[in-house]
């Protein structure tokens, strides 16, 4: 989206919004090709949150999407009766799911995009890690 001045917003998913600055007629294909290139390359040498430079929320257990899969914050609050399925010790640091960086409570979670869920946490959908 370019706005006058000559400003572009350009979205990279969930990971970055990033700001362009493009003189109006005086740009060519090629420029506007490297510069998005240049803006991908720094979304994705940066975190989210420093690239927003927002933190997203912790997903609320209340959430509809949390409760559908039946997610906590700690496992150990799994009731086992209702998730006969659950694998004891599992839980979101060892889901295949969990992104982010290792030794954050938080991190984001690909099921809950935008969200982070906690470590200690679980929901129906954990995938042991390979
Ligand atoms: Fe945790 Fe995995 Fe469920 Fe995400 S998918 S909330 S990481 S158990």
């Amino acid at each position: 989206m370019v706005f006058p001045g000559g400003f572009a917003v350009v979205f990279l998913g969930d990971s970055a919004l990033v700001f362009l600055h493009i003189r109006r007629m005086k740009v060519t294909r090629r420029e506007i090709v490297r510069n998005l290139s240049l803006a991908a390359g720094l979304s994705a040498a940066l975190p989210w949150d420093r690239a927003r430079g927002v933190q997203p929320a912790r997903l609320d257990v209340k959430d509809p999407a949390a409760v559908a899969v039946g997610y906590v914050e700690n496992a150990g609050q799994v009731d086992i009766k209702k998730y006969p399925a659950y694998v004891k010790g599992s839980n979101c640091e060892n889901c295949l799911q969990l992104q982010g960086s290792a030794g954050n409570n938080y991190r984001p979670c690909g099921i809950f995009p935008g969200k982070l869920v906690s470590v200690s946490g679980w929901c129906t959908a954990w995938t042991p890690e390979m």
